[in-house]
């Protein structure tokens, strides 16, 4: 797997998280265990990715971050 389509999956995994957390505090609809509630093992998994996937994606973030990556402050 080329290192875009793993950012792309990270990111998506981590927006998936945080749009699950805000209709939970919204809501108090948590829609990952709406849809994988049936399987806990495999929504347990999605949690995990998703944690798995924020820590990846802010450990690589200055490198792709246009704010982060700049040398010279503004
Ligand atoms: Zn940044």
């Amino acid at each position: 797997m080329d290192k875009k389509t793993l950012h792309l999956l990270t990111y998506s995994l981590v927006v998936v998280g945080a749009l699950n957390w805000g209709l939970w505090g919204l809501f108090n609809f948590n829609l990952v265990n709406t849809l994988l509630g049936a399987w806990p093992n495999l929504e347990r998994l999605v949690y995990v990715l998703v944690g798995a996937s924020a820590v990846y994606d802010f450990a690589g973030h200055s490198k792709y971050c246009k704010y982060c990556g700049e040398k010279k402050p503004e």
